[in-house]
């Protein structure tokens, strides 16, 4: 049977007016920001305070795309009469963005929390050398990395956190001043 004539018209209209009154998917980036999970693996960032140069994330790396240098030095005994101690410095942190994959494999690694996630994504660059990223520069999108989230009010203090403020009472009981002491018989 021969398609009836404007069959083809009426069809193509009635799919153009299903679509329009229809929610639509098109993200308008970069005038619109996306709206991105909070855990999204933008950029990774340092907090080097915790490295302690241990480089097991340089050596689990699949991409072989963090360097790090760094160099000993001698720390002197703790106490008079002890040992000198040896501890690394960091020299150089740097992870070549334009390798890695974003396994997070370092992240998971890190037995110190010196590296973290940061949802920030817009570090595209026109010369591929930039894409590497020197320790200031991860320093830097340690800033934009979120807060962890809240724990359950029914669970267990973690044990860091008792930790610290067992510490923290112990120091401010040791920076209290001593009790005035108390008046003798006969005194006035
Ligand atoms: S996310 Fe994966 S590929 Fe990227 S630096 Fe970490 S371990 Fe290497
Ligand atoms: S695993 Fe963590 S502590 Fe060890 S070198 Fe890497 S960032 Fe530093």
């Amino acid at each position: 049977m021969p398609p009836i004539p404007g069959s083809g018209l009426a069809k193509g209209l009635a799919v153009t007016l299903r679509t329009m009154t229809r929610k639509t998917v098109t993200e308008q980036y970069p005038d619109a920001q996306p709206e991105l999970p909070p855990r999204t693996r933008g950029v990774i960032g340092l907090f080097e305070e915790n490295c302690t140069v241990c480089m097991l994330c340089a050596r689990e790396c699949p991409d072989w795309c963090i360097y790090i240098d760094s160099h000993k030095e001698t720390v002197p005994p703790a106490v008079e009469g002890g040992r000198e101690r040896s501890r690394n410095v960091l020299d150089r942190f740097a992870i070549d963005f334009s390798l890695c994959m974003y396994c997070g494999i370092c992240i998971e690694v890190c037995p110190f929390d010196a590296l973290f996630w940061s949802p920030e994504f817009e570090y595209a660059e026109t010369d591929i050398h930039e894409l590497t990223h020197e320790r200031d520069k991860l320093r830097e999108w340690m800033w934009t990395v979120p807060s962890p989230p809240a724990l359950d009010p029914a669970a267990e203090e973690p044990k860091e956190l008792a930790a610290a403020r067992k510490a923290a009472d112990k120091l401010a009981a040791a920076q209290q001043p001593p009790a005035p002491a108390a008046p003798t018989e006969g005194e006035s």
